[in-house]
């Protein structure tokens, strides 16, 4: 399966919220101010414990949406890229990157915010898109290498963390390297809103004006989609990649996945980061996939079951993850990502389907071993590439302290919660044009 959208960068936040919507969960999850940095080696440790979790539960292949807080540099994205090669995970790393202050990208209510916090995130402006363009030319320079195992795709955000001057260039660059473009799209209520009052459409009718949409692009979420979106995503070949584990947790809100299918868009299956799953088990996504969709209000043969869940985390993954022609399908020509599960495991006892029992069941119990590129990177049950038990060990005695370094930025995460409760709040009120029938 490829594992259709992560953040490596939220490893270390393995159990630390509950309850918490999108936008207040990224003042802690994603500090806008005081984010400190992490060494290389710290980097490379978050990276490989991901990536074997990751092995281990089904995914040969990750589309990883990636953010450094403190900013990137080429010894941060190294790091990172050894460790997808160490683990033996393909990897396509998205460069997660925007150019608009943080305030200007969420609903606050003002009143409730002091004037100083204001001027410290107006002077916490991202980088301009033309150093951000420098950078991305030159990761793509160093690393990408898809026959090796790592690419690099554009990440702009999301369309509302993003001037229309970053999206189109963009949009540009990756025609001119031919590359892939991930963007979190529609993911609450609130991003809904914040489009229509920032361009007087929604945020799919503005990025169609700016030529944003093509058949390179994929949508993460893609949940508040409106009808004519829909189309429009349909008409330009956009992907979207559908988290459910993610969307449940953060109270984001249900992906028309059945409709989306239906209108022929191509889907894709990811666990989304660590922060809003707090595991990265995409057989657990798988299930959940092939579950959620019965509640639509809706003919029970548009459902989905086993068999659709699978098609999104194969072959609509290898789409989402730049590799039509080499992921998705077991064949003669492709790239030889295998998983290999043990049929005298609890889940296939007895075997009646096994297709609805890998979908259904708890799969991740019967990995056995898995070859990416024809390699080991799992065999019989054990990581031949990696000390396992040492990154762990390693992960354990430094992970408390990496989390303990954000003290200063949860605070102030904390001085701007109840500005954005009530933003998040005024959302929920507001109409924003997309209808929910579900059979609840
Ligand atoms: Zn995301």
């Amino acid at each position: 399966m490829v594992n259709a959208h992560n953040h490596s960068n939220e490893n270390w936040f393995r159990g630390m919220w509950d309850n918490l919507p999108l936008e207040p969960w990224m003042l802690f999850s994603y500090p806008a101010l005081a984010a400190p940095s992490q060494s290389p080696d710290e980097i490379y440790l978050r990276t490989v414990f991901g990536a074997l979790e990751q092995l281990r539960s089904g995914a040969t292949c990750v589309v990883d949406f990636l953010y450094e807080l403190d900013g990137f540099t080429t010894e941060s994205l190294e790091a990172v890229v050894r460790g997808y090669r160490d683990a033996g995970l393909r990897a396509l790393i998205a460069l997660g990157i925007g150019d608009r202050a943080y305030h200007e990208t969420v609903i606050l209510e003002e009143g409730l915010v002091s004037r100083e916090l204001v001027e410290q995130l107006e002077a916490e402006r991202p980088p301009s898109w033309d150093e951000w363009q420098r950078f991305c030319r030159e990761a793509v320079e160093r690393f990408h290498r898809p026959d090796e195992g790592v690419s690099i795709a554009l990440g702009p955000s999301g369309p509302q963390r993003c001037t229309d001057e970053m999206l189109a260039g963009c949009a540009a660059l990756a025609d001119e390297l031919d590359l892939v473009i991930h963007i979190h799209m529609l993911e609450t209520r609130m991003q809904a809103v914040s489009g229509r009052r920032m361009y007087g459409k929604t945020l799919v009718e503005h990025m169609d004006a700016i030529g944003f949409l093509s058949p390179r692009v994929v949508f993460a979420h893609g949940i508040w989609l409106t009808p004519a979106d829909i189309e429009l995503v349909r008409d330009r070949g956009v992907t979207v990649a559908h988290n459910p584990a993610s969307n449940l947790k953060l109270g984001s809100g249900l992906a028309a996945i059945p409709t989306l299918l239906a209108e022929g868009v191509n889907v894709a299956l990811g666990t989304d980061g660590m922060s809003s799953n707090d595991g990265l088990d995409m057989f657990a996504s798988l299930k959940l996939a092939a579950l959620l969709h019965k509640l639509w209000g809706i003919d029970y043969e548009q459902w989905l079951g086993a068999r659709e869940a699978w098609q999104l985390a194969t072959l609509g993954g290898a789409q989402a993850a730049g590799d039509p022609a080499g992921l998705g399908v077991i064949e003669p020509g492709r790239r030889a990502d295998l998983v290999l599960l043990d049929l005298e495991s609890r889940v296939f006892t007895p075997l009646n389907d096994p297709l609805r029992q890998l979908a259904l069941g708890s799969s991740t119990l019967a990995v056995d071993s898995v070859l990416v590129g024809g390699e080991w990177s799992v065999r019989e049950g054990r990581t031949p590439r990696v000390d396992e038990g040492e990154i762990l060990a390693r992960v354990r005695e430094t992970g408390r302290e990496i989390v303990g370094r954000f003290d200063e930025a949860f605070e102030l995460g904390q001085q701007l919660l109840a500005s954005l409760r009530a933003g998040w709040l005024e959302a929920l009120r507001t109409e924003v044009g997309v209808e929910r029938k579900l059979s609840l």
